[in-house]
């Protein structure tokens, strides 16, 4: 038995680094899983994984910046396995992002973070809501960042868009509290991914700030995103949890 059986469970960006982490966990706890992400073999990768293991998923190519495919990968979920219990909002543009004064970033860099960050969020809420209406119940978790709980330098666009998915968590909080679908959000801190290696060397990070002593590791956020996932989170909506080893507090 899993704390999350018989529930059905999207994650975008789910081929790889932490949205891949939380896929397998999720099969593990019992939810049949989406994985929707731009990249088909990678996410098939995946599916074969979980399948292997004994869980249940499919993947369904998925362009969170697209109306189109949000609404197919919501209409493929339910075609599959017949509801949407929960959705991680996980696909995000932080892979290979560069670190520059804010009068440096290009303006198609910023677009690329808001469109990605911000309004993939937004459609893909917007795609899974009307089948969560439906069932009078449904779980959504956002992704920020540590980066907004701090006056971290040379990430503005990434910093402004990760904010744009706590606005959008609050404000969904609200509105949609009325048909017990929960909106929350993690805030990360530094995580040990492939995407995270494209812009730091772990091995040479000071840890003296993370009063805990280290960076973490993607096992370190799956377990919040498993309770935001399962009824055990019922009653929690529209909150932000930073998951860094305490080196921030909000
Ligand atoms: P990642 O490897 O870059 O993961 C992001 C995933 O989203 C990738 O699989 C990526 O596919 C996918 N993606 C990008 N654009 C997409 C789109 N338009 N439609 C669908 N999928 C798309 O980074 P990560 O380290 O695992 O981070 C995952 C999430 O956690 C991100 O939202 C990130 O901002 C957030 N986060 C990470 C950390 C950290 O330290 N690792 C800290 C705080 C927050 P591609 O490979 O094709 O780009």
């Amino acid at each position: 038995m899993g704390i999350l059986d018989n529930k059905v469970a999207i994650v975008t960006g789910g081929s790889r680094g932490l949205g891949k982490v939380y896929c397998l966990r999720l099969a593990e706890e019992g939810a049949r899983v989406v994985v929707a992400d731009i990249l088909e073999k990678e996410a098939q990768a995946v599916v074969d994984e979980i399948k292997a293991a004994g869980g249940q998923a499919i993947a369904v190519k998925t362009d969170v910046t697209s109306e189109e495919e949000t609404v197919r990968m919501a209409e493929e979920t339910v075609k599959k396995f017949g509801s949407i219990d929960v959705l991680i909002n996980n696909a995000g543009y932080y892979y290979g992002m560069v670190r520059q004064p804010f009068y440096e970033v290009p303006v198609e860099e910023w677009d690329k973070a808001m469109l990605i960050n911000a309004k993939g969020n937004w459609l893909c809420a917007r795609a899974v809501f009307p089948q969560m209406k439906k069932q009078n119940k449904g779980k959504i978790l956002n992704i920020a960042s540590e980066a907004c709980f701090a006056p971290t330098k040379g990430f503005i666009h990434y910093t402004a868009s990760k904010w744009a998915a706590i606005g959008l968590t609050r404000v969904l909080a609200g509105e949609l509290g009325q048909y017990n679908i929960c909106v929350n959000i993690i805030a990360p801190g530094v995580i040990d991914t492939e995407a995270t290696a494209t812009y730091l060397d772990f091995e040479k990070m000071n840890t003296s700030s993370v009063p805990m002593g280290r960076f973490g590791k993607p096992d370190d956020v799956v377990g919040a995103v498993v309770f935001f996932a399962s009824d055990d989170s019922d009653f929690i909506s529209g909150q932000s949890l930073l998951i860094d080893g305490a080196r921030r507090v909000n």
